[in-house]
């Protein structure tokens, strides 16, 4: 399986980080061991001082598919769970100047911590708020209805480059309020009012 994620896709956050808005889905993987799950612990790498967590909707990609037209993409998703998309902003910051892949800033180990629970997407408003708790306090609220570029644009866009198949997960872009962990950090992410994922900086 393979984990792809989308980059700039709500307008707060690309003006936060002083980027252009996109004229097209932007996006990059990161391979299956950047998965963290059963909120376990995340170990701040010795590699970086600046792990920003970015909290995104994950879509699960229920069906084999590729060259997806955009008005049948929504049956190649029936799950959504949440994930953060742990990015070593210093590291990326180096890669950007030099014009390098972004790889080991985005794509790490445990880069990608990931809600066990997914929730069926008939349970779930078409709209859906998410958050995320630093430490019992807000600090990012995002609801997909701001997504610049909707799911299923997203599947019919990285389909036509990447075959998707069964298991693939699309973490779907964050909104504004990314921002610095540090040791000892609690993490939880809700979607709607469900705690979907809970865990500690050690
Ligand atoms: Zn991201």
């Amino acid at each position: 399986m393979k984990i792809i994620c989308i980059g700039r896709n709500y307008a707060d956050h690309a003006k936060e980080l002083n980027n252009p808005l996109p004229k097209k889905p932007m996006f990059f993987m990161k391979p299956q061991t950047s998965i963290l799950s059963k909120n376990r612990p995340f170990f701040y790498p010795d590699f970086s001082k600046e792990i920003h967590y970015e909290t995104e909707v994950v879509i699960r990609i229920n069906r084999v598919g590729k060259h997806i037209e955009e008005r049948f993409a929504h049956r190649y998703y029936t799950e959504i769970g949440l994930g953060i998309d742990f990015t070593a902003r210093d590291l990326q910051r180096q890669c950007k100047a030099k014009g390098h892949p972004w790889e080991i800033s985005k794509a790490f180990q445990h880069s990608a911590p990931l809600s066990d629970s997914f929730i069926n997407k008939e349970d779930l408003p078409n709209d859906i708020n998410f958050k995320l708790e630093l430490n019992e306090e807000i600090v990012q609220t995002g609801n997909t209805k701001d997504m610049i570029f909707s799911v299923d644009k997203l599947i019919s866009y990285v389909s036509q480059y990447f075959p998707l198949k069964i298991g693939d997960l699309i973490f779907t872009g964050t909104p504004a309020g990314v921002g610095e962990v540090k040791i000892g950090d609690n993490l939880k992410g809700y979607m709607e009012d469900k705690l979907m994922i809970d865990f500690r900086v050690k």
